[in-house]
């Protein structure tokens, strides 16, 4: 878009306002536009939506969501140096983005915007599971969650039972969202380079669940059975408080079996069992 073409390359918005990257706050930039044009798409079409953007930095993602068309996008910045560089993105998209300098760990986010906001993110490693789980409180609030996580956490989100990744972050996730991968991205488009390669996943928050169940309740049976994941249910639901064979035998649900091997559809059953039998 013309908009952006007046912006000069990232590289230059950094030494300009010298964001030299801080380990603490998670800070590995993006500056390739192809990529962050790719994150932004992988949100789908964007014209006419509001965008909740976290940890916007220098405005690589930023650019690209407002490249793309997003009538308002809402960033959350919590390193004030990156201040000047979003005011010229902002100077480039009058009246289109609206800078927060804030911790977003401690922000409520839907008083922000009215109805649905998309949220597209390269999050700060370091406090990206707890804004997911956050967000996931609230998910009625956002129509989809486009977002960069570490390959581990992404590979937690999106796991099939039975595999060494599948555990209570991916019970919530799934329980709540279709979570797809979108794709993989080298330690070598970020400056500084991570250890680790990161992974685009999409959460989209399922309007109607499919599997009804109290969300305390669920989130108390899976911290138990995957509490001592290597357990047989009948021995790792025991801090449940309740006789484990009746509970499961009532859930239609082999006592012998572990933790990873349930669906979802299974947990939703057995919180059911447990809820009613309290
Ligand atoms: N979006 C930029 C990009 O793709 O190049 C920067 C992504 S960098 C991985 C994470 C960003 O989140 C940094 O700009 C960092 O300052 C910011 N950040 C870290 N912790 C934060 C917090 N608690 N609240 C808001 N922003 C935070």
């Amino acid at each position: 878009m013309v908009e952006d073409a007046l912006l000069p390359p990232l590289r230059d918005v950094i030494n300009r306002y010298g964001l030299r990257a801080e380990k603490s706050l998670g800070q590995n930039f993006l500056l390739d536009l192809n990529l962050t044009g790719r994150i932004a798409r992988s949100a789908g079409p964007l014209a006419g939506e509001t965008v909740l953007e976290i940890g916007p930095g220098p405005g690589g993602l930023t650019r690209a969501i407002l490249s793309e068309g997003a009538s308002m996008l809402i960033a959350v910045e919590k390193d004030s140096r990156c201040l000047p560089a979003l005011a010229d993105i902002s100077n480039a998209y009058p009246n289109q983005l609206q800078v927060l300098n804030t911790d977003a760990l401690e922000l409520d986010e839907t008083s922000l915007f009215e109805g649905q906001a998309k949220i597209i993110a390269n999050l700060p490693y370091n406090v990206a599971t707890p804004l997911l789980i956050k967000w996931l409180g609230r998910a009625d609030r956002f129509s989809s969650m486009t977002l960069m996580f570490q390959k581990e956490v992404a590979d937690r989100i999106t796991a099939e039972p039975s595999t060494k990744a599948y555990g209570r972050l991916t019970i919530l996730c799934q329980w709540l969202c279709v979570c797809t991968r979108q794709f993989d991205i080298s330690p070598k488009a970020f400056t500084p380079p991570p250890k680790i390669t990161s992974t685009v996943v999409k959460l989209v928050p399922r309007p109607k669940l499919a599997f009804p169940a109290t969300q305390a309740i669920l989130e108390k049976v899976v911290a138990a059975a995957f509490g001592q994941r290597r357990k047989m249910l009948r021995a790792s639901l025991k801090p449940l408080g309740q006789p484990t064979d009746i509970l499961l035998r009532k859930s239609d649900i082999n006592p012998t079996r572990r933790a990873e091997e349930l669906t979802v559809e299974e947990f939703c059953r057995l919180a059911q069992v447990f809820e009613n039998s309290q």
